[in-house]
């Protein structure tokens, strides 16, 4: 899967991308990521990539013209791919989002800077707009990090385990059931004695009815979408 990223900032995706499994997706030729510089596309001297807001108001706007130019550009060698703006006003991003844009071969991911950016490029060039979460970020450089990871757990062969990002939290609806490791004992907590005892149906119940117990607890909103099946039913009735 092909990412081109569209930013002022690209050395801000120094590590995020370079390191441990989206380094191993990329030196597997699974996921490209290529970042552009909006800044390169300016054409005046000092290279302005941003303007006073018409009608007056705090902070500065990214300009429509080095921005339009930058994705044109990307455009040019990625024709069929969607773009992706990063804007508080998006649709949520959550798990669904991230497995719909895995389903796609090339995303283009415009980073947001300052007030935001011009709406002509919104009306011109944008696709889907995404939100992270309702808070305001200093710029779409950490969103786009977030979704690029999100996204590329789906990609086949990218994780370790096959079909592990389709049993995490969310993939049936429901947070994931705890976790443990070695040692049996810590400081007095003991890992619980289910999990020892090798019956793996009884482990599967465990775990089933401490995801619905922790989904119900911390999230129980996640309960109304939820693929629930007779004897979660029963059992969150009890
Ligand atoms: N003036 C804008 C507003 O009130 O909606 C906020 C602009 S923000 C300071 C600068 C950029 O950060 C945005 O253009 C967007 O690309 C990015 N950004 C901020 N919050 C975000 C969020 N929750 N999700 C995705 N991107 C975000």
């Amino acid at each position: 899967m092909k990412f081109d990223i569209v930013t002022l900032f690209p050395p801000m995706f120094d590590g995020p991308l370079t390191e441990s499994i989206i380094r191993r997706a990329v030196e597997r030729g699974l996921v490209d990521v290529r970042l552009h510089n909006i800044r390169d596309y300016a054409t005046d001297r000092h290279r302005v990539v941003d303007d006073a807001p018409y009608g007056g108001g705090d902070g500065m706007v990214m300009k429509v013209e080095p921005l339009a130019a930058c994705i044109e550009a990307v455009k040019t060698e990625r024709p069929a791919a969607r773009v992706i703006l990063t804007t508080p006003r998006g649709r949520r991003f959550d798990h669904d989002a991230a497995r719909e844009l895995a389903g796609r071969e090339e995303l283009i991911i415009v980073c947001g800077r300052y007030e935001g950016i011009d709406e002509r490029v919104r009306d011109l060039f944008v696709d889907e707009e995404f939100s992270i979460g309702d808070f305001v970020l200093t710029g779409g450089e950490l969103a786009a990090m977030v979704m690029v990871d999100a996204v590329i757990r789906f990609i086949p062969g990218v994780l370790g385990s096959p079909g592990s990002a389709e049993c995490d939290s969310f993939a049936d609806g429901l947070l994931e059931y705890p976790q443990y490791t070695r040692p049996v004992e810590f400081r007095g907590a003991r890992v619980p004695d289910v999990l020892l005892s090798g019956n793996h149906a009884e482990i599967g119940r465990w775990r089933r009815q401490k995801a619905l117990e922790l989904t119900r607890r911390v999230r129980p909103d996640l309960l109304h979408g939820a693929e629930l099946n007779g004897s979660d039913r029963d059992y969150l009735a009890m």
